[in-house]
């Protein structure tokens, strides 16, 4: 049974498998795209519409369309549609539950070994919420992999072989990232990585409604209600969608915008829109030369290859930025090579699951060529795969809640990040000495807080809380008696924190309960509830 990689996107998404001769080939949609817009229609209480015909739709629902969910992964919200509860991780699970059925009609064969990508920074929980949303589906998620180690291993599976550094300027429909990543024929290994989650060719199509709108007010001030009606400003969305992928390729365009009775003749000029949406570019341009820091930091100052990837980095002003920045920039299939890359990882971890232990060459060539057999491949292709290691970094800061006391005796609390971002995994800290903050105390909380901005801060706001637990039945400690704090990650982002009270020596493993996911029960519950739907394109 072949396994499928898909590229779980903020506006499209795409599935791709490794076919017999190795390539990684785009499954076609049912209507017959390469990808398909990430909207979910509530046609009725039983029954969704997901892609093409949901985003249509969009404009005359707004109510029962949901768009963007995945700015919504790993946060603890409900969306009630037709009566129906619904969370990110549900309404994902209907995308995904879409695209398996539509690859298994094309494919002929049942989907359900699938790995899923997400961006590169993306933390616990959002990665959490996106293995759920596959479980939910009823889809068996061998792995989750950072979109930009999706590309690299594309980059890879198609280019000469060899060892390349890559920089990976990742500009989706609501995500951007940047990635500095080195391939080889032993490994992909991430050296560091940055972005913004909330930044993505959404930004640039909301730029262009506010022009429209704004031109047409202009135009004619006695039309209102233009402003607040939603179905105008939906018909103004997909127009803008639209007139900015032309102006891609052309210089200008025109759009012909009515509400009622008033009409208008619009044109929007690339230069206007570069202009428009310059401030957006910039930010892009901000991330990538923090992410180039970071990267010098680490010793890594050149780059092979500078690949375009996501739909967004068609737009020219994109290319043009990097070439002022003294690049040359290339564009990566930028559609599809995550998807493609993460059916080559499927096969990767399909082909790791059957093997014995870690290939070091010396597994027998019978269990090789079986694997090979089953899978349709060449020989060498598996023991070449299997070797593959792919090396990721700690995604975002990881660290305690603590207490400190001002002038005037106020606890002041902030987050001491133990554990750095862009740390290589697997990863485990040395342990770092906190003190108990107040006299007597027979109980410890330990709080385990995530970096949730895009730069490292101690502020709370700038942090989420993951996890806690209590180290309890101490004696009466006397103030600032020390405790160690060490932090351990594996390669699959499972965090582990251990913390020692010296005094005692008592040594105490904090259970992680990942703060505000779905339980097991809900993700079930969830699963029987997204399964009752009939869900079509
Ligand atoms: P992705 O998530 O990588 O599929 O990127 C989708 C985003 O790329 C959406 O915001 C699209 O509007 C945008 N996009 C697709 N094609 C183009 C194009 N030719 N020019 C500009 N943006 C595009």
């Amino acid at each position: 049974m072949a396994t499928y990689g898909i590229d779980l996107g903020t506006t499209y998404s795409c599935v791709a498998r490794v076919d017999d001769t190795g390539h990684a080939e785009i499954i076609k949609n049912a209507v017959g795209d390469d990808t398909t817009p990430s909207v979910v229609y509530f046609e009725t209480a039983d029954s969704v519409i997901v892609g093409k015909d949901a985003k249509a739709n969009a404009q005359l629902q707004p109510d029962n369309v949901v768009s963007l969910i995945k700015r919504q992964m790993g946060k603890d919200i409900e969306i009630t549609v037709h009566g129906q509860r619904h969370t990110p991780e549900s309404i994902s699970a209907l995308i995904l539950r879409e695209l398996a059925r539509a690859a298994e009609e094309i494919g002929g064969e049942p989907v359900r070994d699938v790995v899923i990508t997400v961006p590169a920074y993306f933390g616990v929980a959002e990665r959490e919420a996106t293995r759920k949303a596959g479980a939910i589906a009823g889809l068996n998620v061998l792995s989750i992999v950072d979109e930009p180690v999706a590309a690299a291993l594309h980059y890879d599976a198609i280019s000469a072989g060899g060892t390349k550094t890559l920089f990976v300027y990742d500009l989706g429909g609501g995500t951007f990232d940047t990635t500095v990543i080195q391939v080889s024929p032993a490994e992909i290994k991430v050296v560091c990585t940055d972005g913004d989650h909330q930044l993505g060719g959404a930004n640039w199509d909301d730029r262009i409604v506010d022009f429209l709108l704004e031109t047409f007010q202009q135009e004619h001030p006695e039309a209102d209600g233009a402003a607040t009606s939603e179905e105008f400003l939906q018909e103004l969305a997909a127009a803008a969608e639209e007139m900015k992928k032309q102006l891609s390729s052309q210089q200008a365009r025109r759009f012909n915008a009515r509400y009622e009775g008033a009409v208008s003749k619009i044109e929007l000029t690339r230069e206007k829109f570069d202009e428009i949406t310059a401030d957006l570019l910039e930010r892009t341009r901000k991330i990538t030369e923090r992410t180039i820091a970071t990267a010098a930091e680490q010793g890594v100052t050149t780059f092979d290859e500078v690949l375009l990837v996501g739909g967004s980095s068609r737009m020219p002003a994109v290319e043009a930025m990097l070439k002022g920045m003294g690049f040359s920039p290339r564009k990566h299939d930028p559609d599809l090579a995550v998807a493609k890359g993460a059916a080559q990882y499927a096969l990767i971890e399909s082909i790791k699951v059957r093997l014995p232990d870690e290939d070091d060459g010396t597994t027998p060539g019978t269990a090789v060529e079986e694997i090979a057999d089953q899978l349709n491949i060449p020989v060498e292709k598996v023991r070449a795969l299997a070797g593959k290691r792919v090396a990721t970094v700690v995604p975002r800061a990881f660290g305690i809640k603590v207490v400190d006391f001002d002038e005037r005796n106020n606890e002041v609390f902030s987050i001491a990040h133990v554990l750095k971002a862009n740390t290589s995994l697997p990863a485990r800290t040395e342990p770092t000495r906190f003190a108990t903050a107040y006299p007597d105390q027979v109980e410890i909380q330990v709080e385990v807080w995530e970096q949730s901005g895009s730069v490292e801060s101690d502020d709370l706001a700038d942090n989420a809380q993951i996890a806690d637990g209590t180290i309890s039945g101490l004696p009466r400690l006397p103030k600032g008696s020390p405790i160690d704090v060490t932090f351990e990650m594996e390669l699959d982002g499972l965090l582990r924190v251990h913390a020692v009270e010296l005094k005692t020596n008592k040594d105490l493993h904090i259970e992680l309960q990942i703060k505000g996911g779905l339980s097991d029960e809900q993700v079930d519950e969830f699963r029987t509830a997204v399964a009752r739907y009939s869900v079509s394109a």
